[in-house]
Formats: C-alpha cells, sequence, structure tokens
C-alpha cells in the first residue's frame, strides 16, 4: 500500500478543499512560518485514526475544524481524504478487495467523528487496524515530530521498546491479541 494523496477540507487553516499529491519517494513540505506544513502532517496522523487533541496541538477533538477568520465564517465540519494506492494487494484481508482504498474522517461539530473505507461506515477501530497492519499510522515511527528524537533517546526502556515494536510492524498483533482477550 501506498499514499496517493491527503484532501483536506475545512481542516484547520485548509478551509478550502486542497489536495496534497503524494508521489513515489520523499515528499518535502516547505513554506513560510504559520502557512500550515505541520497542520498537513496533523491531517495525515488525523485521518489514520488520531484521537489526542493534544497530539493536534488543540484542547478538543473539534478545534481541528477551521475557526474562521477576518474574511471567512468558521465551519461546521472538517474532512480529510486519505487515498491508498493497493494495486500490490498488500491491505489487510478485509479491505483488500480494491486497487485503490480512501480512507475519509469527518468531525462535525457535538457530532463527533465518523469514518468511511471506500464509502462504506466503518469503526475508528477498523481504520486504527488498517494503518496498524500496514506498520503505519497516528503512532507510526515514520512520523518524526520536532522533539521526538530526545524523547526516544530519554525513553524508559519498555517505552522505547514499544517504539522498537512498531518500526518492526508487530503492534497489529499485539493490538489483535488484546482484542481477542477482551472477547
Ligand atoms: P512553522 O514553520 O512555524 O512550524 P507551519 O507551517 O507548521 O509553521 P502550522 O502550525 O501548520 O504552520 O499552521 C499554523 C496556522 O494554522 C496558524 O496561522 C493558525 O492560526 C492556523 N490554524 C490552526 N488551527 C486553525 C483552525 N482551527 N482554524 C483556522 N486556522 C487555524
Ligand atoms: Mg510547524
Amino acid at each position: 500500500m501506498r499514499f496517493t494523496r491527503l484532501r483536506l477540507n475545512g481542516f484547520k487553516s485548509f478551509v478550502d478543499p486542497t489536495d496534497l499529491i503524494i508521489t513515489d519517494g520523499l515528499t518535502g513540505v516547505v513554506g513560510p512560518n504559520g502557512c500550515g506544513k505541520s497542520n498537513l502532517l496533523e491531517a495525515l496522523r488525523w485521518v489514520m485514526g488520531e484521537n489526542r487533541p493534544t497530539a493536534m496541538r488543540g484542547g478538543g477533538m473539534e478545534d481541528v475544524i477551521f475557526a474562521g477568520a477576518a474574511s471567512r465564517p468558521a465551519r461546521n465540519f472538517a474532512e480529510v481524504t486519505l487515498a491508498l494506492d493497493n494495486a500490490d494487494r498488500t491491505a489487510p484481508a478485509a479491505f483488500n478487495d480494491s486497487d485503490g482504498l480512501d480512507v475519509v474522517r469527518r468531525i462535525t461539530r457535538d457530532a463527533g467523528s465518523a469514518y468511511r473505507l471506500n464509502g462504506k461506515e466503518v469503526r475508528a477501530r477498523d481504520v486504527q487496524m488498517l494503518f496498524a497492519d500496514a506498520s503505519t499510522g497516528a503512532h507510526s515511527p515514520a512520523l518524526v515530530r520536532q522533539g521526538q528524537i530526545s524523547e526516544l533517546i530519554n525513553a524508559k526502556p519498555q517505552n522505547r521498546r514499544r517504539i522498537l515494536e512498531e518500526a518492526a510492524g508487530i503492534s497489529g498483533l499485539y493490538q489483535r491479541r488484546h482484542e481477542a482477550e477482551l472477547k
């Protein structure tokens, strides 16, 4: 699986629908301070199931919705779509019946978040599992925040082990075992 496009609509400073095309190789985002670079990365985490408002630099999850500007009223919802190329058919079995996957997360004021996968409503859990099995996701070690390297160096051994397990791609198995044990 490979990310191909990130679409933001009403997410933070991206009030008008905006597409970020993600091609093969390295994607760099450059621009002046405050132009929305970090917001882009946050949108990527958010659509993959991030549920901690602090990770979005907000007090509550609704803070990701465009809050208005001098010339624009606030919006009532925010939506992020992540398009995935699945031509190599490496998606987990439950989602592996097409060459492309569209993951959509939408938050509406006072109504919380909803997720869709190729148009079908799914649970947050399903989206988190999809990315956990693909060794990516909101907590992926591939997304390196500012200050995260020093956190890794100073982490307790147990926490450092969790980060390494995630990088090794086995955290999905742990989550499944945990779910099975709860049943
Ligand atoms: P830097 O180079 O300083 O790291 P950046 O390019 O990463 O900057 P961001 O932090 O992504 O910039 O964007 C900050 C901008 O997003 C600010 O102008 C802020 O007002 C705006 N912003 C954040 N949340 C919202 C929101 N809910 N509604 C409208 N604008 C928002
Ligand atoms: Mg930034």
